[in-house]
This record gives C-alpha cells, sequence and structure tokens, in this order.
C-alpha cells in the first residue's frame, strides 16, 4: 500500500501513475487517483488490480495538475471499486487517500455520521465524511475541517486531501505511517517512500507525527499539533529512480 500526491505540474496524472508503479512492491489489491485541473475539471478513477489496469482506466480526457494517488491493502471492507480509494464526500467536495487503520471509525459513525449514507465499508470514508459535516456545518476551510476530525481519530495513518475549494493545495497528516513530502522545481509531491518520486526530485522533507502540513505547486507549510509554524529544511536522497 502507498501514497502519491502532487501539485503545480500539468502532467500530474503521468506522476501519480509511475509513482504508484514505484510502490508496487509494497502489495496492494487496488489503485486510484483524483485529478484536478484548477478549471473546474476533475477526474477520479479507480480499479481492482494492478496498476496496468488503472491505466487502462485512465482515458485521455483525465487531466490535472493536482492530485493524489493510492494503492490500497484492504483492511475494512472487501476488494471493490467501492472500496478503493481515493474516498469522497457525498457532496463530492472532499477526496481523501489513506493508509492505515482508523480503530474508532465505528464510534465515529455512530456519534457523527448516522444520518450519512456510505457507499463503501471502509474506515477511510468515515474520515472523509467527517471533514466534509465539519467543513459545512461549523463552517469550516479544509485545513480546521481536517484538524477536528484528526483530533478524534485512533489509529494509523498517512492522509492525502483534497478541497474543489482549494483545488492546487494538499493537506497532508500522519500518525505511525510513512509520509514525505518532496521539493522539485516549481512544483510539489507527496510520497509514502521516495522510491516513488526520485524522477522529480532528490529533496525530501520528513513529517512527524501530530504535524499538519499544507502544500501548495511554491510552498510546503508545516505546522505541530499546537498550530505553531515549523522550520524544517530538506534532506537529500543519494539514489536514482
Ligand atoms: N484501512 C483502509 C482500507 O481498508 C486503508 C488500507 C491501506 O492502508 O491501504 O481501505
Amino acid at each position: 500500500c502507498g501514497i502519491v500526491g502532487v501539485t503545480g505540474n500539468d502532467n500530474a496524472v503521468k506522476i501519480l501513475v509511475e509513482g504508484l508503479q514505484k510502490l508496487e512492491y509494497r502489495g496492494y489489491d487496488s489503485a486510484g487517483i483524483y485529478v484536478n485541473d484548477q478549471k473546474g475539471n476533475d477526474y477520479l478513477v479507480k480499479t481492482k488490480g494492478r496498476i496496468s489496469q488503472l491505466r487502462e482506466k485512465i482515458t485521455p480526457d483525465v487531466h490535472g495538475s493536482t492530485g493524489i494517488g493510492h494503492t490500497r491493502w484492504a483492511t475494512h471492507g472487501v476488494v471493490s471499486v467501492d472500496n478503493a480509494h481515493p474516498h469522497f464526500s457525498n457532496d463530492d467536495r472532499f477526496y481523501l487517500v489513506h493508509n492505515g487503520v482508523i480503530d474508532n471509525f465505528q464510534e465515529i459513525k455512530a456519534q457523527y455520521l448516522s444520518d450519512v449514507p456510505f457507499r463503501s465499508q471502509t474506515d477511510t470514508e468515515v474520515v472523509v465524511q467527517l471533514i466534509d459535516k465539519f467543513a459545512v456545518e461549523d463552517n469550516l476551510d479544509a485545513k480546521s475541517a481536517f484538524l477536528k476530525a484528526l483530533s478524534l481519530l485512533k489509529g494509523s495513518y498517512a492522509f492525502l486531501l483534497m478541497d474543489r475549494e482549494q483545488p492546487d493545495t494538499l493537506f497532508v497528516a500522519k500518525n505511525k505511517s510513512p509520509l514525505l513530502v518532496g521539493v522539485a522545481d516549481g512544483f510539489n509531491v507527496v510520497c509514502s517512500d521516495a522510491m516513488a518520486m526520485l524522477r522529480e526530485t532528490h529533496d525530501f522533507l520528513e513529517i512527524m507525527d501530530g504535524e499538519v502540513v499544507t502544500v501548495t505547486p511554491n510552498d510546503v507549510k508545516i505546522q505541530d499539533a499546537d498550530g505553531n509554524p515549523v522550520e524544517r529544511k530538506t534532506y537529500h536522497v543519494d539514489m536514482n529512480a
């Protein structure tokens, strides 16, 4: 299982799919991508099986400059297209990929989302519906809604979140699952393993548990669990793809 993301590059689809291909060694049962072109067009493609099957489902119209991708190792819910990531909120606003397991997703579903229809059996969909609920009902922006949802979660996760209202931004958080931000020339990437993005950059930023990171085409903002800005230098990975 693995996660990739990119923002600020018109070849987002290619970068995501090639990144997922590099993560194949981690093992997975399904895969998917979501991309947005910043002009109101966005695309979601999901499949069971291999990255080659994902490639076959990506028609020529699928394009964008910001996007997220996922390979799934099913923990909650059967292997199916509906259970494949990215998952999205019922108003089609938020898109989320997740590696890991949310231990208390049943409790959260019962407490906050009893009136919400679900299309998958995953723990992950609970999180994206929860973010949307907080955004809409409490009138929060994506980052605040994400923070509020994170504060309720128990378990392991690497998350990459997109909001159609801020389509060039990747929201990143992790707990016990790996995730890195890669700083490229004029754009930025996110990945569970530097291997996935060595074609794009060799300069990476480590993300710590509890931090929330906002990645835009020209900027990476890290904040700690208390909301304070964090300064961090990139490290260089001396390896080739
Ligand atoms: N728990 C999530 C699921 O079953 C994510 C699994 C993964 O890490 O790929 O969909």
